[in-house]
């Protein structure tokens, strides 16, 4: 907003500056030219009255001169000088040494300046300037029979034709002052107040008849009236086309076939929540704002939680309560941590949340990063559980209960999706103030086996904690069936496996699997085909692209992945030259030291390898560690001959299916880890063991020597599987199960 205000009156400035500037050339011009007019004339006037005394002069003097009577020449000199108010006279011999001359005479520096008169006989002038005034000295030649003699200079103060210009420098200045004010002035209000107020207020106008907030008439000022009349005719057609997209959407809701759309999500939720709103509570935000050099930027951080979420909210509209975690968070947001996201076209609310270092460090990077995330994930890192990480835990779990509690003070029956294992105790917290709230909570990472959870010493507050949702979601079956058996074995309860629901504390919980998808159709989507400079950027050349997109999480099985590259190279050396991996590493909970001493381990490997078999011009692996755009990934998924999901174990994966959703040419091959949950959705991928290099070379070599046919019949199934089951559909069926259980 502020940087907003500071560019427009930048540019107001810039203009005004302009017309200033245009305005200072032109008077300087004129004042120029007038004074270059006042100097010609009043030299002219100067030399025709020299002319005229020096010949009078001349007259009186010649005959004194011609009979050597020195002393009259003299006499007349002075009374001359005296009598027409001269700076100065003077006669000269004919080699120009003075034969009477009046006292202190100005003449020009150059010595030779009268000797040149009388050789060439031709009277001059030459101003002469001494001690701070201007003199006009002319010099006539004197003749005796024809024959010049001698001269006679005339010398006239000339100060008052530089007075006479600096008059006229000082009064085009005063004017040229007065006139950069008014214009300054005027055209500084007609920008500001005429041009800017016009145009602000068509846009709000606009932008209201965009959001569906107007109708279709956008307004602007009556200097702006033809062209608003313009758009508005443009944001009728705009207004008649959601129209029939929505009337489209509403009468395919019942139709299972269909394909599920942002539109007609908005559809299902208007007919099944009525107008009860809808509320998300996660650990990240779908926005952070940073400063970068002085000005605040917006990014979308990497994650599958974000990815999968942020369309749903975009298409439902809500509350998003979130930890507000970038560095110009609070300065965007208002007094209660609010503000309307995407930036680019507000279409619900975030809420952030505000965490001290201390709570940062023991919720979300003690126990929910160094704890849960690697109990519930079999990558054989130890979860490390210190008491301290988990008071702070329940403590934020406490502080985002009570956050979305005052959230819904007025709201009957509040709707609420909790996500991921950041937020295990809030379901009860909410439950017990509030208990008209429908609550789902959806676990993004696997649930372990039972005995695997046996180790977490606070895993009954845990389960006790999420059960009190009306509703879990995992992305699986399997995932369910492990959180049954823990909950069987370690909450007093009644276990209903017909359902899938366990009982306690007089309360009905359901387990059910929802597999989290991505916006396609939608945004997922490529609609446009790739930069081919990308590659070139990266200094990619080879004949065929690998490519790896991941947070650089010891999850992800990055190198053993490289390994499996390693072995190809090995086993099959036509390919030397020929392949690259490019593996993009977005950068992810770097104060740990687990995931410090991983992104080493990745570069050393990286290192290792391209040591082993790179050239001058060819490297096998080519690392970015930095995050990429979803636009950016968009470009190289759509380059990539094999796309590698390498992960040692991953709740579902979201971009094996990003990179099914942008291949709309149909080729390409997904390599994937048997042990991601989307190896369950996406039946044409190769599925490969990744702690198996052998496994994973062998699967890279059969897709490097796919035939095209056999890439289209696999990319098409992957491709309908992620259309057909969408993170639209994904969430109408979650709220659907939920708005049913009572
Ligand atoms: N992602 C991104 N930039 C990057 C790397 C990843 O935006 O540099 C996105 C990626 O497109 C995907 C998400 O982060 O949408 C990762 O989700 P996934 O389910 O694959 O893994 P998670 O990070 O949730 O474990």
């Amino acid at each position: 907003m502020f940087a907003g205000t500071m560019r427009r009156m930048r540019q107001v400035l810039f203009v005004t500056g302009g017309a200033v500037l245009a305005v200072t050339v032109i008077v300087g011009l004129f004042a120029l030219n007038q004074a270059n007019q006042e100097q010609l004339e009043l030299t002219s006037r100067l030399q025709s009255r020299s002319q005229v005394l020096a010949d009078s002069l001349a007259e009186s003097i010649e005959p004194s001169y011609n009979t050597k009577a020195t002393s009259t020449v003299q006499r007349v000199i002075d009374r001359f000088v005296s009598s027409e108010r001269l700076a100065g006279l003077g006669v000269f011999d004919n080699s120009g040494i003075a034969v009477a001359v009046s006292e202190d005479i100005p003449l020009p520096e150059d010595a030779r300046f009268i000797t040149d008169v009388m050789d060439s006989d031709e009277p001059q002038g030459a101003f002469v300037r001494r001690d701070g005034e201007t003199y006009y000295t002319f010099v006539l030649p004197l003749h005796e029979n024809e024959r010049v003699v001698g001269a006679l200079a005339v010398v006239q103060n000339a100060t008052y034709i530089d007075e006479s210009i600096g008059t006229i420098w000082r009064d085009n200045l005063i004017r040229l002052l007065f006139q950069v004010i008014v214009f300054a002035g005027a055209i500084f209000v007609l920008v500001r107040w005429v041009f800017h107020r016009s145009i602000s207020k068509m846009v709000k106008s606009l932008q209201s008849v965009r959001k569906g907030e107007k109708s279709d008439t956008v307004s602007g000022s009556s200097f702006f009236e033809p062209l608003a009349g313009e758009i508005s005719k443009v944001t009728k057609s705009l207004h008649q086309a959601r129209h029939s997209a929505s009337e489209e959407a509403r009468m395919r809701l019942e139709k299972i076939d269909s394909p599920w759309t942002a539109e007609r999500l908005k559809e299902f939720i208007k007919a099944y929540l009525k107008d009860r709103p809808i509320f998300v509570l996660s650990n990240g935000e779908p926005y952070v704002n940073a400063k970068v050099k002085n000005k605040i930027e917006w990014r979308v951080p990497a994650g599958g939680v974000v990815t999968a979420i942020e369309p749903v909210m975009e298409a439902c509209g809500g509350t998003w309560i979130a930890y507000g975690s970038g560095d110009a968070d609070k300065e965007t947001a208002d007094a209660e941590g609010k503000l309307k996201v995407p930036p680019d076209e507000p279409k619900y609310t975030l809420k952030r949340v505000w965490l001290t270092p201390q709570e940062v460090k023991g919720y979300y990077n003690g126990f929910s990063n160094d704890a849960l995330w690697p109990l519930c994930h079999m990558a054989h890192v130890r979860p490390q559980f210190r008491k301290e990480d988990w008071l702070e835990y329940r403590k934020v779990n406490g502080l985002f209960a009570k956050t979305f509690l005052e959230e819904v003070r007025h709201v009957e029956r509040p709707i609420v999706l909790v996500q991921d294992y950041h937020l295990a105790l809030v379901p009860a917290l909410i439950k017990k103030s509030r208990p008209d709230a429908q609550v789902a909570m959806f676990w993004h990472i696997p649930w372990p086996s039972a005995a695997q959870f046996n180790i977490c010493p606070w895993r009954k507050e845990l389960l006790e904690g999420m059960l009190g949702a009306d509703l879990i979601g995992f992305h699986t079956q399997q995932y369910c069936n492990n959180f049954m058996d823990t909950v069987a074995n370690e909450v007093e309860s009644r276990i209903d496996l017909e359902h899938f629901s366990v009982f306690h504390d007089d309360h009905q919980t359901f387990a059910k699997p929802f597999p989290v998808s991505i916006a396609y159709p939608g945004s997922a989507e490529a609609t446009e085909g790739p930069d081919p400079d990308v590659l070139e950027n990266l200094g990619i050349r080879s004949k065929n692209l690998l490519l790896g997109v991941d947070r650089l999480d010891y999850i992800k099985g990055i190198p053993e992945r490289f390994r499996g590259l390693e072995f190809l190279l090995d086993a099959y050396p036509q390919y030397r030259g020929k392949v690259t991996l490019l593996q993009i590493a977005s950068p992810t909970r770097g104060s740990l030291d687990k995931y410090g001493e991983y992104a080493n381990l990745v570069a050393a490997e990286t290192e290792r390898i391209n040591g082993k078999f790179g050239t001058r011009e060819w490297k096998p692996i080519v690392l970015e560690r930095r995050s990429y755009s979803h636009a950016e990934l968009r470009d190289l998924y759509q380059l990539a001959d094999v796309c590698l999901v390498t992960s040692l174990h991953d709740g579902m994966n979201l971009v094996a299916k990003e990179f099914a959703a942008a291949r709309g040419d149909e080729a390409g091959v997904l390599v994937l880890s048997q042990f991601a949950g989307a190896s369950r959705d996406l039946k044409g991928a190769l599925l490969i063991n990744p702690y198996s290099a052998e496994e994973t070379s062998a699967a890279l070599h059969t897709a490097l020597t796919m035939p095209k046919t056999e890439q289209h019949k696999r990319m098409k199934m992957m491709r309908t599987s992620v259309r057909d089951y969408n993170i639209y559909r994904w969430s109408a069926e979650l709220i659907k199960t939920l708005s049913q259980l009572g």
